[in-house]
């Protein structure tokens, strides 16, 4: 059985602004006043697991834990079929520069590793979030949610964040770089596992 939710507040524990702005954008119609991690000065925890909800679970655990609240946390990445899922839990530090994070990099090199293979298009791949919802008390509630696609070269729009604009989702002909923000929340993984959230949670 699903706890729900039934404090006033959630900390979204994420250091990625765009990811909180979906996140505040996403559960403004439920009244939950939404905290992102970087407000409350939080440190951003190692991602040592080699899976999305390891991960997730690392940095809930870790926020609720400091904070004395319910933490949201979100672990997502992008998988590429034809080079065997990549960069998948290594989506971020594919952006990595040492001076902060460069995705226009990070996308170049998705399509160079997508021309070195060889793979003949569509190049598919989907993207998908875990969310881990964790109470102080060590409790937690997992929720996954992807969204299949594939890759365009080059990048179109310049909406969104990290690699939305290599991304066309199936069924429409706008990247996630070129749609607006409501209408890449109605149909993304992030959207989708929040959406379960909130019927689990919030129902
Ligand atoms: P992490 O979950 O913080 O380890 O990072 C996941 C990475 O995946 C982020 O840095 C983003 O670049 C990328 N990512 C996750 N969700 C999206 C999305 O909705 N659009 C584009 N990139 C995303």
């Amino acid at each position: 059985m699903t706890r729900a939710f039934s404090e006033d507040r959630l900390l979204v524990a994420t250091h990625n602004r765009g990811k909180l702005e979906e996140m505040e954008h996403l559960l403004a119609p439920f009244g939950v006043s939404v905290i992102g991690a970087a407000d409350m000065n939080l440190p951003e925890p190692a991602e040592t697991e080699s899976s999305f909800v390891g991960n997730a679970r690392i940095k809930a655990h870790a926020a609720a834990k400091a904070t004395g609240l319910p933490a949201l946390a979100d672990d997502s990445g992008l998988e590429v079929a034809a080079l065997g899922g990549a960069p998948g839990v290594h989506t971020a530090d594919w952006a990595e520069t040492g001076q902060g994070r460069d995705f226009v990099m990070a996308m170049r090199r998705v399509h160079e590793e997508l021309v070195a293979s060889g793979a003949p298009e569509p190049h598919r791949a989907r993207f998908v979030c875990t969310l881990v919802l964790a109470w102080p008390d060590g409790h937690d509630e997992v929720f996954e949610g992807s969204v299949p696609g594939r890759i365009v070269w080059p990048m179109r729009g310049g909406q969104g964040h990290g690699y939305d604009p290599i991304f066309l989702p199936d069924g429409y002909d706008q990247t996630f770089g070129e749609m607006d923000r409501w209408e890449k929340n109605r149909i993304s993984h992030r959207g989708r596992a929040v959406a379960r959230f909130v019927d689990a949670c919030f129902g």
